[in-house]
């Protein structure tokens, strides 16, 4: 059993003066049955949590640290940034050349809006879709996490579902009605819901890979059939990419599918590490953002020098280190091919999706392709298995809802002991 008395003091300290003790609801480990650990650094593939216990991480601070922490070419571009002031509130040249690059390595994007969160990207990228079609719907899928948006918390996955609050409370019906709901991966209640709302859907908005309800992958066809609705009946399609974005290939799941949104939301690897989300398209749409267009949207801290040279280095790196995704692709395979093979020496027929470095393991034996297959899994046999991991020393994902990242940090030590404990504990659990 792991050490966590430094954690536990930590934790009940927190609990008086921030609400369960957390900044973001999944951190509390809530879905799992247990208490969170408190980090306090982290090296390459590894966490280290106040009682000087190490991890493999599989969370990667759910997604930006896709080389892995304590990358030194980020942590230089930061040092230096910092020498010249925090913030300025004034253009800079370092935003100038982020947005050149995100142009280059996503090329339906011709003009971007930086933001401070995947939160503000996405809500921001809605407000732009309804100013440009003058309409007031949308159309999301159940499962899917778009940040905490009160258009998004309506069946919204990650967090959302696992503190059993898919639709918030405090989100108002008026806003809600405007919300429609699909299944992921159902093209036909797509087209039945645009049917039924003529000439009043703004957007159609996805992760075209969900992650927030485990990784569940798109159906052939699926992507392709929501670009085609949209360009028959003026919707505007938004890839929300916060995750996938940088991860799934330089230009994202959009370039891996080969299909082009009109808007893509972006957050995560686009900070490096640091609190960045952006929004960006179409030039004929993005041109609504104030001050050119109407739309208004603002930031006092957007564009931050020090977020904007740490952005800059990670994507800078992606783009000309093609190998990167080829190595964490390879990685994820082997952890995926491993923990198969465990599962049938076990007799177990437990179900994997996998897609580049994205993977999760679901507690059903049946295929995983929307929300409620996903909610059909058996969580609390995840709950254990998920402790029983982290007591090797594996750290992954507090939750069956939440995808896990593979970085460049994971070598062969790590995807061995990995596959290793997976056997172990999944025997332990039979
Ligand atoms: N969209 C997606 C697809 C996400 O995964 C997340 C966060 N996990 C968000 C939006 C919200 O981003 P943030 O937490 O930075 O507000």
């Amino acid at each position: 059993m792991l050490n966590n008395s430094r954690s536990q003091v930590l934790f009940n300290q927190a609990k008086q003066y921030i609400p369960g003790g957390v900044n973001s609801p999944v951190r509390a480990f809530k879905a799992v049955g247990g208490d969170p650990l408190f980090i306090k650094r982290a090296s390459g593939a590894y966490l280290y949590d106040e009682d000087d216990n190490g991890f493999i991480d599989f969370i990667n601070s759910w997604g930006p640290m896709i080389l892995g922490h304590g990358n030194e070419l980020i942590e230089a571009a930061v040092t230096e940034a910092v020498k010249s002031s925090l913030s300025f509130g004034a253009p800079t040249k370092k935003e100038v050349d982020i947005a050149e690059l995100i142009t280059h390595m996503v090329p339906s994007i011709d003009k971007i809006r930086m933001v401070n969160s995947g939160t503000e990207a996405t809500m921001s990228a809605i407000r732009v879709a309804r100013g440009y079609t003058g309409r007031d719907k949308i159309i999301k899928f159940e499962g899917c996490y778009h940040g905490h948006g009160d258009s998004f918390l309506i069946a919204a996955g990650s967090g959302a579902i696992t503190m059993g609050s898919p639709d918030s409370p405090g989100v108002t019906k008026g806003t809600a009605k405007d919300t429609l709901l699909a299944p992921f991966n159902d093209l036909d209640k797509v087209k039945d819901l645009v049917t039924a709302n003529p000439d009043q859907i703004a957007s159609i908005i996805l992760e075209p890979v969900a992650g927030n309800m485990g990784c569940v992958l798109p159906e052939p066809g699926f992507l392709q059939g929501l670009r085609d609705v949209c360009d028959q009946q003026g919707i505007v399609l938004i890839f929300d990419e916060v995750m996938t974005g940088f991860r799934l290939a330089k230009g994202g799941a959009q370039e891996l599918y080969g299909v082009m949104p009109d808007i893509t939301t972006l957050g995560k690897i686009i900070g490096g590490g640091m609190p960045v989300g952006a929004y960006g398209g179409k030039e004929e749409i993005m041109n609504y953002v104030s001050p050119e267009g109407p739309v208004y949207q603002a930031g006092t801290l957007s564009g931050n020098p020090i977020a904007m040279a740490a952005g800059y280095t990670m994507l800078s790196y992606l783009n000309e280190h093609d190998e990167v995704y080829q190595q964490i692709e390879r990685s994820t395979q082997k952890i995926v091919e491993g923990i198969k093979k465990n599962l049938e020496l076990l007799g177990l027929n437990h179900t994997i999706n996998q897609v580049g470095s994205m993977f999760s393991l679901f507690f059903s034996s049946e295929r995983i392709v929307d929300f409620e297959h996903a909610k059909n899994c058996d969580t609390e046999k995840f709950g254990r298995y998920f402790k029983a991991m982290l007591d090797r020393g594996v750290y992954l994902a507090p939750s069956q809802f939440e995808t896990l990242f593979v970085s460049s940090a994971i070598g062969e030590d790590e995807i061995n002991k990995t596959v290793d404990s997976n056997y172990e504990v999944l025997k332990l659990l039979m």
